[in-house]
């Protein structure tokens, strides 16, 4: 492990904390408290871990955000975009030009991906190719002459990103509180999620899944089918919580969406690129998407690139229209984001990643997660490939939830940062996303991280008299 570089040690903790509170406002984040209290300053980082500026080994659980999929250090991707800045900084993609690297890109992502996907547009970001979905898919239903279909139907609690439409198609009250959101023709179903909906009423996860399913097709019934563009859902709900659907969940929208022939839109921000043991989640949930979002682990994280596959439906229609498609950014095919990504996919495709996570370490940690149903703080654990979560609970029997305001889910984390993990809090719901290159012997480790800070969350809860 190398020393930390020279600007991280340039100045102090309290001084990188003072100049961070004086002028950068930090996103989703109470900006008062912040500045009191002072941020983490992340300095370095290596494999499965970062180090803070006081010198603090953390083992990543959450991959950064989500997206450092083949962990940190990985010299191809530093040498990749050392090379293409070098050689082509930047050209854009308007204007009828193109550059290599977003054509090998968009190539690979052809042949990595499901076979209707054959066509890619590229944005920097999840929230950008979220926007990009609302207007291509706008687009299609007018280029098929009905304009009156431009109702999406998204989910509450998924998670599609911060822009003006991305938040839009989530379902996150907290934002939608802020900003005017929803913005118009875009529903909301609730989500699959068993344990809060499905075990109070007393059904199977199976049973559960179909009629959670079944609220989308009482929503298109409401909105009226000829008005109904599109349904989008994460395969696992992420930010939401890292919520597994049933089984029979994603095959029955499959069947609706097809019964009224409904684009079916796959977020896979989160899921794609080896995350649930498959390319890509909607494959491991057994859906056949129109249209798929990516982002995060296209390039592991390294630089920003995000962007939505285009299946042959859209794209067909699209590329027959005759007319310009009137979407794009400056950095839409970003030479040097698609270079990084391209080095990215092929060491994912190197070190075998995905059958990794599918044969090897997504098992291993199921077996292990399952150990936590024991813990009395535990309701449910569930994973899928390599995300899982870890419902905390009052009382075990019943599953009655603490007290909201008692933030018991902060509480757990607290312990968490304090021992060396980063897991982060959901509610009450500890989640977890760790680099594919997680080995079984670093998932030991994780484990005994997270059982020793369960228990030092009993034993403050305890002292608390809040358990
Ligand atoms: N979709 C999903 C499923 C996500 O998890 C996220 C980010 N967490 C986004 C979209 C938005 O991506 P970005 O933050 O890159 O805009």
């Amino acid at each position: 492990v190398q020393t930390s570089p020279a600007r991280a040690s340039a100045r102090s903790t309290r001084e990188w904390q003072a100049a961070d509170a004086a002028h950068f406002l930090h996103p989703f984040t109470d900006h008062g408290a912040l500045a009191k209290k002072g941020a983490r300053i992340v300095t370095r980082a290596e494999n499965i871990y970062i180090w803070d500026s006081e010198g603090h080994k953390i083992l990543d659980a959450m991959s950064g955000l989500w997206c450092v999929n083949t962990g940190y250090g990985q010299q191809s991707l530093v040498d990749a975009a050392a090379r293409q800045m070098q050689e082509l900084p930047f050209y854009n993609a308007f204007f009828q030009t193109s550059t290599p690297p977003a054509i090998e890109l968009a190539e690979l992502l052809a042949q990595v991906s499901p076979p209707q996907f054959k066509h890619v547009f590229f944005t920097s970001s999840g929230s950008e190719g979220n926007d990009t979905v609302v207007r291509m898919v706008r687009r299609y239903w007018d280029l098929q002459g009905q304009p009156e279909r431009h109702v999406i139907i998204g989910r509450r609690n998924g998670y599609h990103g911060s822009t003006m439409a991305g938040a839009s198609l989530g379902g996150m009250s907290g934002m939608h509180a802020q900003g005017g959101l929803p913005i118009p023709g875009i529903v909301h179903i609730e989500q699959p999620h068993w344990y809060l909906h499905g075990r109070p009423a007393g059904q199977s996860r199976d049973e559960f899944g179909i009629t959670a399913a079944r609220w989308l097709e009482e929503a298109i019934l409401a909105v009226g089918p000829s008005k109904v563009a599109a349904f989008i859902g994460e395969p696992v709900q992420g930010a939401g919580g890292v919520i597994v659907p049933p089984s029979t969940y994603w095959p029955e929208i499959q069947r609706i969406c097809d019964k009224y022939g409904i684009l079916l839109v796959s977020d896979e921000v989160i899921c794609g690129f080896g995350r649930t043991g498959q390319w890509f989640g909607g494959e491991t949930m057994g859906t056949r998407p129109d249209l798929m979002t990516f982002a995060k682990g296209v390039t592991s994280g390294y630089v920003p690139l995000g962007g939505v596959l285009v299946g042959e439906r859209v794209a067909n229609a699209l590329i027959e229209a005759g007319t310009d498609f009137e979407h794009g950014f400056t950095y839409s095919g970003h030479p040097v984001a698609c270079a990084v990504a391209l080095a990215n996919i092929r060491l994912i495709q190197r070190l075998n990643l995905v059958e990794h996570v599918r044969q090897d370490v997504g098992p291993y940690l199921a077996e292990r997660f399952a150990e936590l149903s024991a813990h009395p703080l535990v309701g449910e654990t569930q994973t899928c490939g390599l995300m899982g979560a870890v419902q905390l609970v009052k009382d075990k029997a019943s599953g009655a939830p603490f007290a909201s305001e008692l933030s018991v889910g902060m509480v757990c984390r607290g312990h968490c940062f304090g021992n060396g993990l980063i897991m982060r809090a959901v509610g009450d719901r500890m989640i977890i996303a760790p680099p594919l290159v997680i080995s079984r012997g670093q998932i030991d480790e994780l484990m005994q991280l997270i059982k020793r800070c369960l228990d030092l969350t009993l034993d403050d809860l305890r002292q608390r008299g809040w358990f």
